[in-house]
């Protein structure tokens, strides 16, 4: 048997390497920067409404979302399938296909989610740092780390496994000369 030794996408995919998606067109920018146009590598969901999976496209639109910065300003565009829902009791006739790099209404890839958090989360950096090492708005670096917040479990029901401790001074030491028996005090 024999098995492909190399990847079977081409090479834009390869180095811009959004998963599950291929790069379908690049432009250069008049102004600088990168366009980037990318579609799923497989047009397939289930119905938000009843579940049901259809692969049958109703029509294509283009949305323009954030995305990881890639040797300076980029683009990001995807094409994105309007599907229609396969069950005829349905109410919802057709539906946006997503992805676990663009689920509902997602403006940013989740590559970049995850990045800005790490950054802000495991790194320490403030947040308005993040968002300009990353070409987005702070508000949108601040956003993905409400969210996060959001789904933190209830820190009063957390068993403590480590304790530390805070020193705090809250006030100058000064040193003064004790008028009876001429010696420095502490005060
Ligand atoms: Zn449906």
């Amino acid at each position: 048997m024999t098995e492909p030794m190399c990847s079977l996408r081409d090479a834009a995919s390869v180095i811009f390497n959004l998963p599950n998606y291929h790069v379908i067109d690049t432009i250069d920018l008049l102004l600088g920067g990168r366009r980037v146009v990318v579609q799923a590598d497989r047009i397939a969901d289930g119905c938000p409404e009843c579940g049901v999976v259809s692969a049958r496209v109703h029509a294509w639109c283009r949305q323009r979302v954030k995305d990881m910065p890639h040797a300076g300003r980029l683009e990001l565009v995807v094409g994105k399938p309007r599907l229609v829902c396969g069950e005829r009791a349905c109410p919802r006739k057709t539906f946006i296909q997503t992805t676990g790099e663009l689920p509902l209404r997602a403006r940013c890839t989740t590559r970049l989610r995850t990045a800005l958090l790490s950054a802000v989360i495991d790194q320490g950096q403030p947040v308005d740092q993040v968002a300009r090492d990353h070409w987005v708005a702070w508000w949108t670096a601040q956003r993905c780390v409400n969210a996060a917040a959001l789904v933190l479990p209830d820190v009063e029901r957390l068993h403590v496994t480590q304790l530390g401790i805070d020193e705090h001074r809250y006030r100058r030491v000064r040193w003064f000369r004790d008028p009876d028996q001429g010696g420095w005090n502490r005060g």
